[in-house]
């Protein structure tokens, strides 16, 4: 288990960047991961979680945290706008807000149910067509909508393009979140989130460096 080596150099990212001491939030990503890792990091005290299914999250976490109480279950995958319902029962943070259709449906969800989840806005920072997120063009018009439906998004998540120098689409997320007063950063993985914390991550979102390799076998 690799979880106090990751609070170790997140400790260490914080202090070469002048930031304060436990500024940066660890999600660690447990998608797909066999129960006894889980249970391990769990054990250890941990309690922000991320998961990329709604419908896996709703399968284990419940359990958990009737057994772990004051976990903080963050959805950082793509998120159907039919599982908003689900997804705002379920999660305290949805990192995934990518489309003007997801925005209304969170919006009706969390205008019925009291719970209101923390949003941030996905960006497709290296404009990919097959990845989530808006432009980074569209954000002034997709946040004054949000704030129409009664939304109010407090951050922005990016996932750079996989065969890229993640720094410059960390650099690019950071100057949106200041231009736009958003104080939330999620970005930088198991490879990259000391970049990231050096450029202002506010949480960073590690899978396979805690926990192993995934076995999606
Ligand atoms: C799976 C996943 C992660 C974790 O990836 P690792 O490389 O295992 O740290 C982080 N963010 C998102 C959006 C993911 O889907």
């Amino acid at each position: 288990m690799g979880l106090d080596d990751i609070k170790r150099r997140i400790a260490a990212a914080e202090e070469r960047a002048g930031r304060a001491p436990g500024s940066v939030t660890l999600i660690a990503v447990s998608k797909v991961q066999p129960e006894d890792r889980v249970t391990a990091v769990l054990n250890a005290g941990h309690r922000v979680f991320g998961e990329n299914y709604v419908q896996e999250a709703q399968g284990k976490w419940p359990g958990w945290r009737d057994r772990y109480p004051g976990v903080d279950l963050h959805m950082i995958g793509p998120l159907q706008s039919n599982k908003a319902k689900a997804a705002v029962e379920l999660f305290d943070a949805i990192h995934t807000l990518d489309r003007m259709t997801l925005a209304r449906k969170l919006a009706q969800q969390i205008g019925q149910g009291g719970r209101s989840p923390q949003l941030f806005i996905q960006i497709n920072t290296g404009d990919e067509p097959q990845k989530a997120g808006i432009l980074a063009d569209e954000l002034p018009v997709f946040l004054s909508s949000c704030r129409d439906f009664g939304l109010s998004p407090q951050g922005l998540m990016c996932i750079p393009p996989e065969d890229q120098d993640p720094l410059p689409h960390f650099r690019l997320l950071r100057r949106l979140a200041q231009d736009h007063g958003l104080p939330n950063l999620s970005m930088g993985m198991s490879a990259d989130f000391e970049t990231a914390i050096a450029e202002g991550a506010t949480h960073v979102r590690v899978g396979s460096a805690i926990f192993g390799a995934r076995d999606y076998g």
